[in-house]
């Protein structure tokens, strides 16, 4: 993330830059700005370099009549790089530079600070494009994030949304990682638990978590509780899982209730990276059909990437028609639904302790190595 503040600039007539959203990424300007510009001896091609950014920049554009701030992603053209910037105000009472004085002279300041802005961006570009993007959370200090909306999905499961510092801001969560949310328990008591993102970083501005609450449950009392406007702190990343694209031919994942989230994260990752030709085999294992978390984006993933995604429901109850699996995950299931063993394949497990051991045991008795196994 590179911050560029502009605060030399003053915005005579914000009105002047005015941008009609159209939907979400495609920006059109209603009122011409300038089409060129000479500053001293340096020629700039402002409307390309213009062009380049009011395309890029996120729906999230704030015009404050005191602070403006505009907010710019090229993360949609450059999947690493994103920039921000802000145009302040400058107070009255500051004297002008000389520089400025040769502004002020223009009527046209806003596109001039564009333009500036755009050069700018063009070199920061040039310069950190190689960089990797700075996250919003740290591993060490627990940061606040406020729950901007929350949807109940079920009786006992619920959607949070939490807002990131800014509209183009990411989490900063490697693949497959997770991060650790602090709360209280309904007796007071502090308490940290893991949990992983449903979006990535390829969604700005937010992180979304799905969390299934127990009755009883610590972690799950203070999710109950939490509402629209309320903060939670959350420290970052964490986890031993990593993973680079085309590292294995195919992952088995063997998920177990809430344990969809992190299989569910690494194959949207995996999937959506047009590069990533990784196959994806899921085992996905629930008490009854109401329980199954995320059915619609994984039916949404199948459809999307049929031939590599593939999905294996099992329920211990389920119901009258049902042409999934039924019981507990089997051997027989692990083998018709999973890839075979092979240096080139790995098998992912999250779900409750006893799943997760008799999962474990499963795959060594099916003959995967350690090497080809991972538990969450
Ligand atoms: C890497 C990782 C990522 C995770 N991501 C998510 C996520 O995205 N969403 C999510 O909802 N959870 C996730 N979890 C689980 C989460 O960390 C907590 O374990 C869970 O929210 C329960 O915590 P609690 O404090 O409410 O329950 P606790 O106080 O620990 O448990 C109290 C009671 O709740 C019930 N219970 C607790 N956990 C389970 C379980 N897994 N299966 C069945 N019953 C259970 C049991 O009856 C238990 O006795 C993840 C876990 C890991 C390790």
């Amino acid at each position: 993330m590179v911050d560029v503040e502009i605060l030399d600039i003053e915005v005579v007539d914000i009105e002047r830059l005015d941008i009609e959203i159209l939907d979400n990424w495609t920006l059109v300007p209603v009122l011409e700005i300038i089409l060129s510009l000479e500053i001293g001896l340096v020629y700039f091609d402002i409307y390309s370099a213009l062009n380049l950014l009011l395309l890029s920049i996120s729906r999230h554009f704030s015009v404050g009549r005191r602070n403006p701030t505009i907010s710019l992603s090229i993360s949609r053209f450059v999947p690493d790089f994103v920039f921000s910037l802000q145009i302040r105000k400058t107070p009255k009472s500051s004297p002008p530079s000389q520089a400025m004085e040769f502004l002020e002279a223009k009527e046209v300041q806003v596109g001039i600070g564009v333009a500036i802005v755009a050069v700018v961006a063009t070199a920061a570009y040039l310069y950190t494009s190689k960089k990797s993007k700075v996250g919003s959370i740290d591993p060490e200090n627990f940061k606040e994030f406020k729950l901007v909306k929350r949807t109940q999905l079920s009786h006992n499961v619920a959607k949070f949304r939490f807002e990131l510092p800014t509209p183009t801001s990411v989490l900063g969560l490697p693949i497959g990682q997770h991060i650790s949310c602090r709360g209280k328990d309904s007796q007071g008591e502090e308490v940290i638990k893991p949990y992983t993102p449903t979006t990535l970083d390829t969604d700005v501005g937010y992180f979304e978590l799905v969390i299934k609450m127990y009755p009883l449950g610590r972690m799950s009392h203070y999710f109950r509780e939490l509402r629209e406007g309320d903060y939670m702190a959350v420290r970052g990343p964490k986890g031993r899982f990593k993973y680079q694209p085309g590292e294995v031919r195919a992952f088995g994942m063997l998920a177990g209730g809430s344990g969809i989230t992190p299989m569910f994260q690494v194959a949207r990752a995996i999937l959506e990276n047009p590069k990533d030709n990784t196959q994806v085999h899921l085992i996905y294992a629930n008490v009854t059909y109401e329980d199954i978390l995320l059915k619609e984006e994984l039916e949404g993933l199948e459809a999307k990437y049929p031939g590599r995604f593939h999905v294996y429901y099992v329920l211990n109850q389920p119901p009258e028609e049902w042409t999934g699996g039924v019981g507990f995950v089997s051997k027989e299931m692990i083998q018709a639904h999973c890839p075979a063993p092979a240096p080139d394949i790995k098998i992912l497990r999250c779900g409750p302790p006893p799943m997760n051991k008799a999962m474990a045991g499963h795959l060594d008795a099916l003959g995967y190595s350690a090497e080809m196994q991972f538990q969450f």
